[in-house]
């Protein structure tokens, strides 16, 4: 087989001189950025590395070409090869997840939510609607009637996962539009422990009866029991609407199985595809048959044309997922975060839950006397990228925080395992005791300033360039 990395680099390294002819900044932007990814512990939980044919396969003339509407039936000329790759992506998602339709136009996590926010009001609502008022379709509507069904479209109900308890923003957050075109209320976690507190789920659907319940998160490290929330969601008539962007790698790598797995429970799910999945980024929705009708009207309802280029990446990543390596991978991230929780737990450090069975970690950092904002920094000084994160009941608020979120995909990518995560959760742990909160410039106590101890940061650095040059990325990889 011809030698991989040297191709790589030499396709990169050629694509790069290209760049720099017409804007030499963003040559050199570029290659500062492997640069630093290349150098720095990320434990961004939402971001991974993808690999070299996913990345290559978006730099195409795929870009150029519009394909608004779906496989056979575009709006516009010419979309054979792109039928080719849409095909291919949806085929290779199907057989990934065991899904019985999968759309892979949306061009991020947000856009596959929104497409099933629509698809959902469009099958629950406006159909029957239609069906009612004997319309094939809204066109058909009189001005009078068209304003009826625009009230009943915007006086439906969703319950989702509060932000605070790990959710996320289009869960019914109310500066995200999921807040604004839903009436939404939230579901948190059990004080006591941080987890889900299924009885109390089912408590506030019984009384708030929604059209669509919400399960999925971004910050909350254990797993879900997606059977349940569907027992949930059947007795109050609600649509069961999955979203996995953080975790359908450990879905796709059959970690996640049984009620653990959202496919065979919900009626839809969503996802991105570049966090635990290792895709390029985008995103996408599978969906039952009864529901895959609406699904597949993406594509005018909320989407204009796809991303074909990225659409054809998919279709590489999902194939990749497909590997029995990918499964292995998929294991060593909830083995690696497992790993890193118990490093953490043997120095003492607090961990929301008070531990992870997922792909990521929930850091509380005010047993340092740090907000998240602080601590967040201080890492970074020291070489390592986590993001801030606010926990349950978080008194900090959504801008400071009081929590670090850690997440293990990335560096499993690179091939870090057991000794290396709990390093990495020592290297944390003194960074973040040898930091001291700020002051304000009137003399109080600051909740963005701070003071990292010196030396802590080279000692840091250090250490993690041990580890890194040990697990190199895109090994062979040299750029001129
Ligand atoms: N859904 C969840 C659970 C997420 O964590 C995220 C991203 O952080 C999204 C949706 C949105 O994804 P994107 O940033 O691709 O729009």
């Amino acid at each position: 087989m011809a030698d991989l990395n040297s191709l790589t680099s030499s396709a990169y390294n050629q694509a790069l001189e290209v760049i720099a002819s017409v804007e030499p900044r963003i040559a050199a932007a570029t290659k500062a950025e492997l640069a630093d990814q290349r150098s720095s512990l990320k434990l961004i939980a939402s971001e991974n590395y993808a690999s070299p044919a996913v990345l290559l396969t978006m730099g195409t003339w795929f870009s150029d070409k519009y394909a608004e509407g779906t496989v056979g039936h575009r709006f516009y000329a010419g979309c054979q090869n792109v039928d080719t790759v849409e095909s291919l992506a949806a085929e290779h998602a199907r057989e990934l997840f065991g899904a019985e339709y999968a759309y892979v136009q949306p061009h991020s996590g947000i856009d596959a939510n929104l497409v099933a926010f629509w698809s959902i009001l469009a099958h629950r609502i406006e159909g029957p609607w239609l069906q009612a008022a004997e319309k094939k379709n809204v066109n058909e509507l009189t001005d009078e009637d068209w304003e009826k069904l625009r009230r009943e479209l915007g006086n439906q109900r969703l319950l989702g996962m509060s932000l605070d308890a790990g959710g996320h923003l289009t869960h019914g957050f109310r500066p995200n539009i999921s807040g604004k075109m839903f009436h939404q209320q939230q579901y948190g976690t059990d004080p006591a422990t941080g987890l889900l507190d299924y009885d109390a789920v089912a408590a506030k659907a019984r009384e708030f009866k929604p059209l669509v319940l919400v399960a999925g998160y971004s910050a909350y490290p254990r797993r879900v029991n997606f059977a349940t929330m569907r027992e949930i969601a059947d007795e109050v008539g609600a649509t069961l609407m999955v979203d996995m962007a953080h975790f359908s790698g450990l879905v796709a790598g059959k970690v996640f199985t049984g009620d653990e797995d959202p496919v065979p429970h919900a009626h839809i799910v969503t996802s991105t595809t570049h966090k635990s999945l290792r895709g390029p980024r985008g995103g996408f929705v599978l969906a039952t048959e009864e529901y895959a009708p609406s699904v597949d009207r993406g594509c005018p309802m909320v989407l204009g044309g796809p991303l074909s280029h990225v659409m054809a990446a998919k279709a590489v990543a999902f194939a990749e997922a497909r590997q029995e390596s990918f499964r292995a991978y998929a294991q060593k991230v909830a083995d690696n975060a497992q790993s890193l929780a118990d490093g953490f737990l043997k120095r003492d450090a607090t961990l929301v839950t008070g531990g992870t069975d997922n792909h990521l970690v929930l850091l509380d950092v005010s047993s340092f006397g740090l907000t998240g904002r602080q601590a967040e920094s201080a890492l970074l000084d020291a070489g390592v990228v986590t993001n801030r994160n606010s926990v349950p009941a978080d008194t900090n608020g959504a801008w400071y925080t009081s929590g670090i979120r850690l997440g293990t995909p990335a560096l499993t990518t690179r091939g870090f395992g057991h000794d290396e995560f709990d390093s990495v959760a020592e290297l944390i742990v003194h960074v973040l005791s040898n930091t001291e909160p700020g002051t304000t410039k009137a003399g109080g106590p600051s909740k963005a300033s701070y003071s990292l101890a010196e030396g802590v940061a080279d000692k840091v650095k250090g250490a993690s360039a041990e580890m890194l040059d040990k697990h190199p990325l895109y090994p062979g990889l040299d750029l001129a």
